[in-house]
């Protein structure tokens, strides 16, 4: 099922070798930038150039922007890479079929995803050719708005929006778009069911399959209420048990509640995983305006604390994290050692 003779990407032994030498950085929200520019309906539809061949309202469609704007987005990844991130999250975290339905785009997923990892490479090229660092792109798979665990329906619990075969085929066009864009790793982010992240990891080994080469694969839960446990009702030490066979580049936790609630949590998984520990907590809890408060001095110094105890090899920020976020938690981690694996 899962071939672990393909060659691995080239990207692979300079991302080794640089998480040998120090902490990785992961950049921070898109969301929250999108939002900085002030896009009107009329902008997210963009100039005609890009045929949507959908009548639904597009604002709010964040992903759609790399299709439409391709400006922004680029420019969003350029000030991330320039804050000191050493791999970009392309903007395609809700464009599967599943998630575009909602504005009618399932036709487009592919060309979204090609162009999502298009623009997150020329942002990173440009910032290389500016400053010779290499950057790296991680394109970005979320969890879909279905899960495939629990029934939505309270009146009747074995009833399932999804199945694992919908999201393996949703994932699947997701992830060759990616590949095809040019992808260094594929990032399966947010998860809050696993049973949706097992979908999405054998979407990427059949992708794989299909292009003739494996990229690295970083894995990243949410732990979504106070006790500790994924949607699906996992411990961090049961997730690392049910996403291990995919032998990943780096498993951790993003989103969530904040770096301090999300401390013991990065703890436990760093005691027993063989992989690379990645933290990429959003800005604090959100306001009662749906908004993170947190500075960047705040969040680097919760940040800057997972490093000092020597938990963790790659960090970003999540929900409301800007690039000064970005460059402060960089700030916060550099003198401190990445996390030893013995594996
Ligand atoms: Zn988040």
């Amino acid at each position: 099922m899962i071939n672990f003779s393909l060659p691995d990407a080239p990207c692979l032994a300079p991302l080794r070798k640089l998480a040998a030498e120090r902490i990785i950085i992961l950049d921070g929200a898109m969301g929250t930038q999108v939002q900085t520019f002030g896009l009107t309906e009329d902008d997210f539809q963009g100039d005609g150039s890009y045929d949507l061949k959908s009548n639904h309202p597009q604002q709010g469609n964040n992903d759609l922007l790399s299709l439409t704007q391709p400006g922004v987005i680029e420019e969003i990844h350029y000030r991330f890479a320039k804050a000191g991130a050493d791999i970009m999250e392309t903007n395609t975290f809700s464009s599967t079929t599943i998630a575009q339905a909602d504005y009618g785009l399932e036709h487009a997923v592919y060309d979204l995803n090609v162009a999502g990892a298009q623009v997150a490479r020329r942002a990173a090229e440009r910032a290389e050719a500016e400053d010779g660092r290499k950057r790296y792109v991680a394109g970005a798979v979320g969890p879909t708005n279905r899960t495939a665990s629990i029934s939505p329906d309270v009146n009747d619990p074995g009833y399932r929006a999804v199945s694992f075969n919908d999201l393996r085929v949703a994932y699947g066009e997701q992830i060759k778009g990616l590949i095809d864009g040019g992808s260094d790793l594929i990032l399966i982010e947010t998860i809050f069911d696993t049973l949706n992240a097992k979908a999405a990891i054998f979407a990427s080994f059949e992708a794989f399959a299909e292009a003739g080469v494996r990229l690295p694969v970083m894995i990243s839960g949410t732990i979504t209420d106070a006790s500790g446990r994924t949607l699906s009702g996992q411990t961090p030490t049961a997730f690392w048990h049910s996403v291990m066979h995919a032998r990943p580049f780096s498993v951790g936790l993003n989103c969530a509640l904040g770096a301090a609630a999300m401390r013991p949590h990065i703890a436990e998984l760093a005691g027993v995983s063989s992989s690379l520990i990645c933290a990429y907590p959003n800005a604090g809890l959100p306001n009662a305006f749906g908004q993170y408060d947190e500075t960047p001095e705040q969040t680097a110094a919760q940040v800057g604390e997972f490093a000092r105890e020597g938990l963790v090899n790659v960090v970003g920020g999540c929900c409301g994290t800007t690039p000064e976020h970005i460059a402060a938690i960089a700030d916060a981690v550099a003198s401190f050692a990445p996390r030893e694996i013995s594996a």
